[in-house]
């Protein structure tokens, strides 16, 4: 298994609460390192273009509005296998549905508000880094 890279946001819900700390927290002790860390708000440009899949989804006006609600953090997360660990330590896009132990059952209000984003493969982890971090700000895996 390789180290590779993943990024996380901490959204609107969850800074609210001043959650923040404490998903960084599950995150370290999960074994992530992080890589790169930085609180914005997002336009709503860029959540649309974020999330621009879910485009034609009924709930995608109702997402742009919450993520554009008040600032996130947007964190890029490195360990070995990193995407599918970090989707395990997620839990389910519905909270109610989520695992004891993830981070959306401990944080997590509903299926829109879940208290954080995590990218959902290997290649998609690579755009959505690029999207928010230019390459100077991010520096390469070692070896
Ligand atoms: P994310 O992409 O944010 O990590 P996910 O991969 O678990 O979440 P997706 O299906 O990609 O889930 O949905 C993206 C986001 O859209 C969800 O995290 C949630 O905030 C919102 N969303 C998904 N389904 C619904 C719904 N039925 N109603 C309202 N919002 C929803
Ligand atoms: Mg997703």
């Amino acid at each position: 298994m390789t180290v590779e890279r993943t990024l996380c946001i901490i959204k609107p819900d969850a800074v609210e609460k001043k959650r923040a700390g404490a998903i960084l927290q599950m995150l370290e002790v999960a074994g992530f390192d992080v890589v790169a860390c930085e609180r914005m708000p997002l336009s709503r440009k860029v959540a649309e273009g974020f999330y621009a899949v879910h485009k034609a989804r009924p709930f995608f006006g109702e997402l742009v509005e919450f993520m554009t609600r008040s600032p996130v953090f947007v964190v890029v997360l490195e360990r070995e296998d990193a995407v599918a660990k970090y989707r395990e330590l997620m839990g389910a896009t519905d909270p109610a549905k989520a695992t004891e132990g993830t981070i959306r059952k401990a944080h997590g209000g509903n299926v829109g508000e879940n208290a954080v984003h995590g990218s959902d493969s290997a290649e998609n982890a690579r755009v959505e880094i690029g999207y928010f971090f230019p390459a100077s700000k991010v520096a390469p895996v070692a070896g």
